[in-house]
């Protein structure tokens, strides 16, 4: 894609990210604070172009092409609260990408002239936003290659309510036969085109769109109704978001781009109200967990990166920890490697909560403890640290 990006800064936040490697999600920020990157650890990129709020004076609003400026209200808290969901499902965060400034200013889901109108400050948004898009493509490319999906987040205000999954294909496409969608041309166009080729479901496109263990059948099936799925398997003929400028250059529609993604459109009954946002975000994140696991024989909650401990004190000496049998039933071994003198072992839940104390021990009895995902953090007398993941049973 052509785009101002410097592949100079790219490699700087990666390197950044590589110093940064921790449980908890690093944010990076853009100029001013206009754009935002959670750095994440899991094989999902979350971006929310349309959700800011923030309107400088010194941007003028948007007037050039007749823009679109509407606001996709909640989408940014949305997107952190499926953040959190997927979190407490599995121990690791999403990578998430946002921008703060309101749609009168910047729009980061169309190209830089369109969606900046030639402003400096805009362009340079715009440009951060697409850098982090970038940046966390690498990133989990890179952990995790062919497995990744990308979802560009948004909000409408349509009837029928319903979620609008943008695959890149025009709404008249799902007139067609499953047959015709599993044309190589309809394939060629679609956004999970490297899903096709590499699912383990054995999955065509068609059942991919709108087949049983689609995307949309998973959400219609948790009560969110979407299109395309198996319920809804066309557009019934109403209005129809197919997918924008990002879902057509981070996904597999882009020339040599593996990575799978959509366009999500949220209607308003899944954003407005904490806690109708947390019964769908909560949804969201087991439903990514069985889409995973269904085609790419991905299990989200004990795949996330961590096998071994990684050393915290960024000196990189090649220190590291490691423990066996993962999972565990009750005896926990633990081996250090380049770690001296005294320690402390923590295991910590998914809340953050030490729930298990020891010193200078290797052989910890967790039988005790509830089945479920932990962390295991040894603490060295520098207070330096390292943490892997445990999955009890
Ligand atoms: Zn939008």
């Amino acid at each position: 894609m052509t785009k101002n990006k410097s592949s100079k800064k790219i490699y700087f936040l990666i390197g950044l990210f590589l110093l940064c490697l921790e449980g908890k999600a690093q944010v990076i920020y853009g100029t001013k604070n206009y754009t935002e990157y959670h750095v994440g650890r899991l094989p999902i990129i979350i971006s929310v172009p349309h959700g800011g709020l923030v309107a400088p004076v010194g941007i003028p609003d948007r007037t050039c092409n007749s823009p679109t400026i509407d606001l996709d209200s909640r989408t940014i808290e949305l997107a952190k609260q499926i953040d959190t969901a997927l979190f407490k499902l599995t121990g690791c965060h999403p990578h998430l990408i946002i921008c703060n400034l309101r749609r009168t200013k910047v729009d980061c889901n169309r190209n830089i002239a369109d969606g900046a109108c030639g402003n400096i400050e805009a362009e340079s948004a715009w440009t951060d936003f697409h850098d982090f898009i970038d940046t966390a493509q690498v990133i989990a490319q890179k952990q995790y290659t062919g497995k990744v999906l990308y979802i560009d987040l948004h909000g409408h205000g349509k009837r029928p309510y319903r979620l609008e999954l943008g695959y890149g294909l025009s709404g008249a496409a799902y007139n067609s036969t499953d047959s015709e969608l599993n044309t190589a041309s309809n394939i060629a166009a679609s956004s999970i085109k490297s899903l096709v080729n590499t699912n383990v479901s054995g999955s065509t496109h068609a059942q991919l769109l709108r087949g049983p263990n689609a995307l949309g059948t998973l959400f219609a099936n948790a009560g969110f109704p979407a299109v395309p799925s198996q319920q809804s398997p066309n557009t019934g003929g109403f209005p129809y978001f197919n997918g924008g400028y990002n879902t057509f250059n981070y996904t597999s529609i882009a020339a040599g781009n593996t990575v799978n993604g959509l366009q999500i459109e949220c209607d308003s009954t899944v954003r407005f109200g904490y806690a109708n946002r947390k019964k769908f975000a909560d949804a969201t994140a087991l439903i990514l967990e069985k889409y995973f696991s269904i085609h790419q024989n991905f299990n989200l909650l004990t795949n996330c990166g961590l096998t071994t401990g990684i050393n915290e004190d960024f000196t990189l000496n090649g220190s590291s920890i490691n423990i066996f049998p993962n999972p565990v039933t009750d005896l926990l071994q633990l081996s250090e490697k380049n770690i001296n003198g005294n320690f402390e072992i923590q295991i910590i839940n998914v809340l953050g909560e030490v729930v298990f104390k020891t010193l200078n021990q290797n052989k910890l009895d967790v039988s005790r403890l509830s089945s479920g995902l932990y962390f295991v953090k040894l603490i060295d007398e520098k207070q330096r640290f390292w943490t892997v993941k445990m999955l009890k049973q």
